[in-house]
């Protein structure tokens, strides 16, 4: 038999139990000890589950009460001078500001945030300068891992390793963190490990990420030297290096010069990497977790195609060398298909989230030596999988005809930008830097019972939609008096910008409790996209007319882009992603035209996520930007002239894919800026944008209110590099999770330090 391990569980609970208590944590409803019980009882519970689903090897320190790079940081003392007057790297109260920031006259920004290499998962980044002094400063790995001791699982801790720690840090000024710094964090390391072998910890997990991608070669050549370091420190523990979510590639000729006791492969992304470890060849004793059971993704794992997998490790190194394992950390999935009592019996049956993910590594491992078992489990893998292709709930086939007539022209708009831009200016009669919002108002606590209500069927639809209406007309007239130009109906709708379109689209499926977090105590519930995408109606339409109907000033349509609803989804897995996306493109088209014929005069389709599907390697990344270019184009291109189309994204580099953005043609794109300092700026420093550009002037992810000046700062900063022609005034993202008193404050003082600069330059 070979053992089941698992890397990392999801953290949030079944009941967003942790979500819950941070926010009255942080509302002061609620104790630091509470909080912590809340940690304790989570991980306690995850833990069991764990060992329930027959997993051998449990990870602890997965778990995290905001972010586990802030928690790796922070445990190494990595913490800003600027926090301590919130206390050491253990208080809540200092890691919370670095996570959040604190509001206020005398507050505090927080850290930069960004996503988690491909994920909807964002980190904390954490802020290193060159004369940190590293330290063990915080007990909590070892005192966690005793915890789970002393409740007798089977426990492995888990950290994030030191070189994916530095390479994803930066330092004060904004540039990577100095590869000099590993040198001094290697001793800190080393005390940990010193000290959890002490404990008795025989294997501890160090998650190099960074290896799965293409790596400086000085970086790559910092590993051999570390690992010798550090497994010389660890003594009898041996450590397990993992990394994911794509190939080692040239990164695998390190491996059989690293002291480590086993090595995780990600052989979801990267099938090959097995193949080509064991041609290199393996030193005699490393172990081999072989990840086959996909950790972003929700369907049954193609259990013949693993079990072949884990059969030739099995054959070329033997079953006590063998871990089974998910791809990655199960961070990316909901916890369990328990909660899901509405989905359709024939879906649910090609589903598999956490839980049922760790019982199919616990299956793949019985069958190892087990004839029997392995028959057994093949055959009705097999059997599934049979179902699901002949199911006719996949297929449309007049949406797969109208894909194919598709041609060139329908990605491409009727005139090039210049002259859409005089139509535009003429219609809208817009000021120079004009000002508005990303989307999404406040979120109350009354509109969200509103849409609770609405959704149990215990309000009439009529009641509902005057509820709705009531919110829209509320934002419109607060935006007419704060004097924004270009306004926005607010989302009051919508629970989520990804899960509202799949809840109206064919092909797709929405879940109950299916939960993920995406930073913080921010969690969403992707859809499940399971066949062909199509628009039975329209599905924005109503609300927005009815806010264009109360005001003279444009309102701008809003919709969530293809790429962004394909990476907000769990897409499915029998046709390329290009298909999926190409489809969902189709439907959002027929929605851009309804509004257009609705009388919108913009319209924004929101792409997020557009970043985040970049491939991690630089090889594959022109042919996605060709294929998510091309859907955000068939998606807006069905439009005249005269209407303008914004776009928005958020939370990424952007620098690398600046004129990827620029070949979406969008008229107006919105773009994250500014807690990164504006950093964004520097692409256009090379490049000059050909359309319109508002790089946001406010981080909306902290309660702190930005007075004028500073924004006002931020724009001169943006003047720089873009022609005030060309440059609108709004926030980094939507405001729904902030609240009114936050953002009237904010938007008042962005429009003032906008009419401040436009009169200065007129
Ligand atoms: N229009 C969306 C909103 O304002 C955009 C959200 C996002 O970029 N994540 O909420
Ligand atoms: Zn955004």
């Amino acid at each position: 038999m070979a053992t089941a391990l698992n890397l990392g569980f999801p953290r949030i609970g079944a009941n967003r139990e942790l979500k819950r208590q941070l926010e009255a944590y942080w509302r002061g409803g609620a104790s630091g000890e509470a909080l912590l019980a809340t940690g304790r009882d989570l991980r306690l519970r995850h833990w069991q589950a764990q060992v329930r689903a027959g997993i051998a090897s449990v990870p602890v320190g997965d778990f995290s009460l905001y972010d586990h790079v802030l928690d790796t940081a922070a445990m190494f003392g990595a913490v800003p001078e600027r926090y301590h007057r919130y206390g050491g790297p253990g208080d809540l109260p200092a890691y919370f500001a670095m996570a959040r920031g604190v509001g206020g006259a005398s507050g505090i920004a927080p850290l930069e945030m960004t996503k988690w290499f491909d994920t909807n998962y964002h980190y904390i980044v954490p802020e290193i300068p060159q004369d940190t002094v590293f330290s063990l400063a915080s007990p909590r790995l070892l005192e966690e891992y005793r915890e789970a001791r002393a409740e007798g699982i089977p426990a492995r801790p888990v950290l994030l390793g030191p070189l994916s720690l530095l390479h994803l840090s930066r330092t004060p000024s904004g540039g990577p963190a100095p590869l000099s710094l590993l040198r001094r964090l290697l001793p800190a390391y080393q005390q940990l490990l010193a000290a959890l072998a002490k404990e008795g910890a025989d294997l501890v997990q160090l998650d190099e990420p960074i290896l799965s991608g293409d790596l400086p070669p000085e970086v790559a050549g910092e590993f051999p030297p570390a690992y010798a370091a550090l497994a010389e420190a660890a003594g009898g523990a041996g450590i397990l290096l993992a990394s994911y979510f794509e190939s080692l590639g040239e990164q695998l000729a390190l491996i059989p010069k690293l002291p480590i006791k086993a090595l995780h492969l990600d052989l979801v992304r990267a099938p090959q990497d097995l193949g080509d470890l064991l041609r290199l060849g393996v030193p005699e004793s490393l172990r081999l977790s072989l990840g086959v059971v996909d950790g972003r993704n929700v369907w049954r794992t193609d259990l013949r195609k693993a079990f072949d997998t884990v059969a030739s490790a099995v054959q070329a190194i033997g079953d006590e060398r063998v871990y089974v394992a998910p791809s990655c950390s199960l961070l990316h999935v909901p916890i369990s298909l328990a909660g899901e009592r509405d989905l359709d019996p024939e879906l649910r049956s090609w589903l598999a989230f956490a839980e049922e993910k760790l019982a199919e590594v616990h299956e793949l491992c019985l069958a190892v030596g087990d004839p029997d078992r392995a028959q057994a489990l093949r055959r009705g893998s097999d059997d599934l999988r049979q179902a699901r292709a002949s199911s006719p709930r996949r297929a449309r086939p007049e949406v797969q005809a109208r894909l194919q007539a598709l041609t060139a022209a329908d990605a491409r708009r009727e005139s090039p930008y210049p002259k859409r831009q005089v139509r535009q200016a003429e219609r809208l009669g817009l000021p120079l830097l004009p000002t508005t919002t990303i989307g999404s108002f406040p979120q109350t606590d009354e509109l969200r019972r509103l849409r609770a209500e609405h959704r149990r069927g215990a309000l009439s639809p009529e009641a509902y939609e005057e509820g709705v209406r009531a919110e829209i007309a509320k934002v419109v007239r607060l935006q007419e008096e704060i004097g924004l130009d270009v306004l926005v109906h607010g989302e009051a709708e919508r629970n989520d910008m990804v899960e509202y379109f799949g809840e109206q689209l064919d092909g797709f499926a929405v879940t109950h409790q299916g939960w993920v977090q995406s930073y913080g105590s921010r969690c969403v519930k992707p859809p499940i996209i399971y066949g062909d995408v199509a628009r039975p109606q329209a599905m924005t339409v109503g609300w927005l007319s009815y806010a264009q109907s109360l005001t003279d000033r444009p309102v701008k349509g809003m919709l969530t882009g293809p790429v962004t609803i394909l990476q907000w989804s769990f897409a499915r897995d029998d046709q390329p992603r290009r298909e999926t996306c190409r489809q969902i493109a189709l439907a959002l088209r027929d929605e851009v035209q309804d509004l257009e014929a609705a009388g919108l005069k913009a319209i924004q389709i929101d792409e997020p996520a557009f970043r985040e599907g970049l491939p991690l390697r630089q090889s594959e990344r022109e042919d996605y930007l060709l294929w998510a270019v091309e859907c955000f184009r068939l998606a807006t291109s069905g439009v005249g002239d005269a209407t303008q189309i914004h776009s928005h994204m958020c939370y990424s580099e952007f620098n690398d894919i600046i004129e990827a953005i620029a070949q979406l043609d969008a008229d107006v794109i919105s773009i994250e800026a500014s807690r990164s300092g504006m950093a964004l700026l520097q692409a256009f420093q090379a490049f000059s944008y050909p359309n319109e550009i508002g790089p946001g002037v406010y981080d909306i992810h902290s309660p702190r209110v930005p007075n004028a000046p500073e924004m006002e700062a931020q724009l001169r900063e943006a003047l720089r590099s873009i022609p005030a022609a060309q440059l609108w005034v709004n926030p980094d993202c939507g405001l729904k999770t902030r609240r009114f008193e936050e953002v009237e404050p904010s938007l008042r003082h962005m429009v003032e330090a906008a009419r401040r600069l436009r009169a200065e330059i007129a």
